[in-house]
């Protein structure tokens, strides 16, 4: 097999229309995976996802070995176990052995915390999958909690291993591949950060996200969105796009949309500069422009964490945490 990635041009995920038209080009500026890459709009439904896109016969080249999820230095994605998201914990998320907060920090930031972090509501012997576990650095976290009844599922083995040696029930293979073994009703708690816009096809896995988790059952996911400040700012060096790795590019309402099963429960915008900083730099190297060299500079001082901060509290970043909960009774279908 040649090391290029192959592309296939394929229908609309969401529709399955055939008729889509190319938005733009760009290059995978973060990791430098040769090849032109396309944002294509489907002429049906209107949504944004990669087409043609890379076959599975060659997705794995799209995540060379520096992949940072992949490597084994995570934890610090790991939830925060810290006093000061103590006290929305324990009164609002049933956490007992939480330690007592040290520090009183307002109750909205306390939210957003603990809703950016994907923490879900306690429940003693409650099941919990992660979608795309990776080393097991959230699992460890919530075991810390008071979880113990923790699995996951991650495609790429040499990640799942160190979190099998931690002890958790983490699975190789595609979520794809894995999903539709699990029994209904299995889970209290499916997570799945920063997973769906990988998926080929992320509306069929959320409907099996629904089937695996018992009524009443939460729902916590991150992803991306594209109408959102960046996003729109950026253009074709948004970081949103990550060509060739992101399948599908949502805006608020497709994420609606995609969960219309769930009833969103809380929603948070994270503080990323990161985000800022790559796309400005990015833009520079292909076109000099002033804007972007005084994003590049303040992203490296204190004001600039500040701004990526006040931008995250007032939802105007694009990477977004949702907590949404299936609801207690099926509905019947008419
Ligand atoms: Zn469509």
């Amino acid at each position: 097999m040649s090391n290029e990635i192959a592309l296939e041009t394929v229908s609309c995920p969401r529709c399955g229309s055939n008729e889509s038209e190319p938005q733009f080009q760009a290059r995978d500026y973060l990791y430098g995976v040769p090849g032109v890459f396309t944002a294509s709009r489907c002429l049906v439904c209107a949504l944004t996802f990669q087409n043609p896109r890379p076959t599975p016969e060659t997705l794995s080249l799209a995540y060379p070995s520096s992949y940072i999820p992949h490597s084994s230095d995570m934890d610090e994605i790991a939830p925060p176990i810290d006093g000061r998201v103590g006290q929305v914990l324990s009164n609002e998320l049933g956490y007992t052995q939480f330690p007592v907060p040290v520090r009183r920090m307002p109750k909205w930031w306390q939210r957003w915390k603990v809703t950016v972090d994907l923490i879900p509501a306690f429940r003693p012997d409650g099941a919990v999958l992660e979608i795309g576990a990776a080393t097991g650095s959230r699992l460890r976290g919530l075991r810390a909690l008071g979880w113990s009844d923790l699995h996951g599922i991650e495609l790429v083995d040499s990640a799942a291993s160190l979190a099998r040696r931690s002890g958790f029930d983490v699975r190789t293979g595609s979520v794809e591949s894995m999903i539709v073994s699990i029994p209904d009703s299995t889970y209290d708690v499916v997570i799945a950060s920063f997973v769906l816009e990988h998926l080929y096809n992320p509306f069929e896995i959320v409907k099996e996200v629904t089937r695996i988790l018992k009524p009443g059952g939460e729902f916590l996911f991150s992803t991306i969105t594209r109408d959102s400040l960046d996003g729109r700012l950026w253009g074709k060096w948004w970081a949103g796009y990550d060509f060739p790795r992101h399948m599908v590019y949502f805006d608020n309402r497709d994420l609606r949309g995609l969960t219309s099963d769930f009833q969103w429960c809380a929603e948070a915008r994270h503080d990323a500069i990161q985000d800022y900083a790559r796309e400005s730099w990015w833009r520079l190297m292909e076109c000099r422009n002033i804007t972007d060299r005084v994003v590049g500079r303040l992203a490296k001082t204190h004001a600039g964490s500040w701004i990526s901060r006040i931008l995250a509290w007032s939802r105007l970043g694009c990477r977004i945490s949702v907590r949404a909960r299936k609801a207690d009774v099926q509905r019947i279908s008419a």
